[in-house]
């Protein structure tokens, strides 16, 4: 329609739009028995039957790509168009026919019609023939020594026709294609409102073809605080699988006890995977599709955020890390107690301390009823986050599980309540092919960091580990060394000073 309207659509872009015309009224035949308000729309819709008419009664089954070009308008729309390809297309036999009429009507048998590029047509008769058989309507053209050549008022406009046929075709063929295309786009708002049933029959026809062949369940959906999905499923995910079979899983979550949920599990095992199916399935509910579960019951939620995936912006001048805190900044903003927040590994672009303080920062915010108290998903490889339970309300620990099998790491894909153990980082990263001598280094550096009481990775975080370590075991010694028997008040204060000091820096 907006080439239509902007008079850029050629002949197949009409055509097209007139065979998708055509099929309007079989949808709504096949609409007319249904009783929802949606499919009645549909049913009700403006079959475009006179745009289908008028486009088929101009333009050829297959026109060209050209509008200039000709070949574009169907045979029997136009008689000048008719016409002059007929004469087009016959020229030669025409000349032909003017000849044996010229000697007929003069008695010259000798007489012919000729052609070259600088005379054009002409009729020649040869001296010896006689020119005073030649009839008083021919005109002179050219004097040769044994011939006379002449040419006639027919002969002129038949070399006109001829010479011009092609580009008069193309010309007129453009001018009623041009009205045709101007006709349909005075039509755009009829035509859009069609499409718009047209798009919305579709949308539910997907929904209802994936419902019925990956068997979705009707979900309910009511007014409760209450998001309870049992064996829900990844509708996308499990389309991708092959040779396994996707592992369903329950998700429950409320406006009480169940507010936020932690995942934690090894990388690979699914906790995205977990996070998005919950959130998709939601969002199905509300369209008022079926959703891949078993049995959903979906309550109130305003809006769904996530903040899933990082990718920078370094177009705009924003970094990974400010790309994530942006976007955590614009759902703590936004978000409200009947949101569903999906937040996948907040604070991972950072230093481990850093990135720890701000994730279990959100956690609380988002838990914490005063604040936000929204429904909240929270994928973490931060362990230490999951001593929450129990500290903050609202707050629930789950994980996915994994196991390791003779030697290698085998996914289970089962969520369970409770916190995972371990990150399984570096088995993943040998799974994905990380070279061996690689995968071997980086076990014994992990062995070392668990030796030392850290679980942090290199870098920054060690940095920031150790400095505070250097200044609680300074204070620690200090306050070991004190003499509380012979300590006087000024020296108490004196000291307590140093000691501020110390754990300041
Ligand atoms: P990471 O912590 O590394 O980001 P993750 O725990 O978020 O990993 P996902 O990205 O959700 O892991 O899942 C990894 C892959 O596992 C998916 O691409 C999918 O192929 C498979 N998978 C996830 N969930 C399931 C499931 N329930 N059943 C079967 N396969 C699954």
């Amino acid at each position: 329609m907006g080439r239509c309207v902007y008079g850029t659509a050629g002949g197949r872009d009409l055509r097209t739009l007139c065979n998708c015309a055509a099929l309007l009224p079989r949808l709504k035949e096949l609409t007319a028995d249904f009783m929802s308000a949606e499919l009645r729309d549909v049913c009700a819709m403006d079959a475009l039957e006179d745009m289908r008419l008028e486009i088929d009664r101009a333009i050829c089954d297959e026109p060209p790509f050209s509008v200039r070009e000709g070949g574009i308008l169907r045979e029997g729309y136009s008689e000048e168009v008719d016409r002059l390809r007929n004469v087009r297309d016959n020229g030669a036999q025409m000349v032909t026919e003017l000849e044996a009429r010229e000697r007929e009507r003069t008695g010259i048998k000798k007489l012919k019609v000729g052609y070259n590029k600088v005379f054009g047509y002409y009729i020649d008769v040869p001296r010896s023939a006689g020119l005073e058989n030649v009839p008083e309507d021919y005109i002179r053209k050219q004097t040769l020594v044994s011939n006379e050549r002449y040419f006639t008022q027919e002969l002129k406009e038949l070399e006109n026709t001829l010479l011009t046929a092609r580009d008069r075709i193309n010309e007129l063929e453009y001018q009623y294609f041009c009205e045709v295309r101007d006709s349909v786009a005075a039509k755009v708002a009829r035509i859009q409102a069609s499409a718009e049933a047209v798009s919305r029959l579709d949308a539910l026809c997907s929904l209802a073809e994936v419902a019925v062949r990956n068997n979705y369940t009707c979900p309910e959906v009511d007014a409760s605080r209450e998001l309870h999905i049992l064996e829900g499923r990844h509708p996308v995910v499990e389309q991708t699988l092959k040779d396994v079979l996707f592992v369903p899983n329950d998700t429950y979550l409320n406006d009480a006890d169940d507010r936020v949920a932690i995942v934690t599990g090894p990388n690979m095992a699914g906790k995205s995977t977990y996070m998005r199916q919950t959130a998709l399935i939601a969002l199905m509910a509300q369209m008022g599709s079926f959703v891949p579960a078993r049995a959903a019951t979906v309550g109130v939620i305003d809006r769904v955020f996530t903040r899933i995936g990082a990718s920078d912006d370094l177009a705009s001048g924003q970094s990974t890390f400010m790309v994530e805190m942006n976007e955590m900044a614009e759902i703590l903003r936004h978000a409200t107690a009947s949101s569903l927040l999906i937040l996948d590994e907040i604070g991972r672009g950072t230093s481990t301390f850093d990135g720890m303080a701000i994730a279990r920062a959100v956690l609380e915010y988002c838990a914490d009823r005063r604040r936000l108290g929204a429904k909240t998903m929270f994928a973490t490889h931060y362990h230490e986050l999951s001593a929450l339970e129990g500290e903050v309300g609202g707050v629930r620990n789950y994980n996915i599980t994994a196991k390791k099998q003779g030697g290698t790491l085998v996914f289970l894909r089962k969520i369970i309540r409770g916190a995972a153990d371990d990150s399984y980082g570096i088995e993943v990263a040998k799974l994905a092919g990380l070279p061996d001598s690689v995968i071997r280094k980086a076990k014994e550096y992990l062995k070392e960091l668990e030796t030392e009481g850290l679980s942090a990775p290199a870098g920054s975080a060690d940095e920031q580990i150790s400095f505070a370590d250097i200044g609680a075991d300074e204070v620690r010694r200090a306050l070991l060394e004190i003499d509380l028997n012979t300590l006087t008040p000024i020296e108490g204060m004196n000291l307590l000073y140093e000691l501020q000091r110390k754990a300041r820096a």
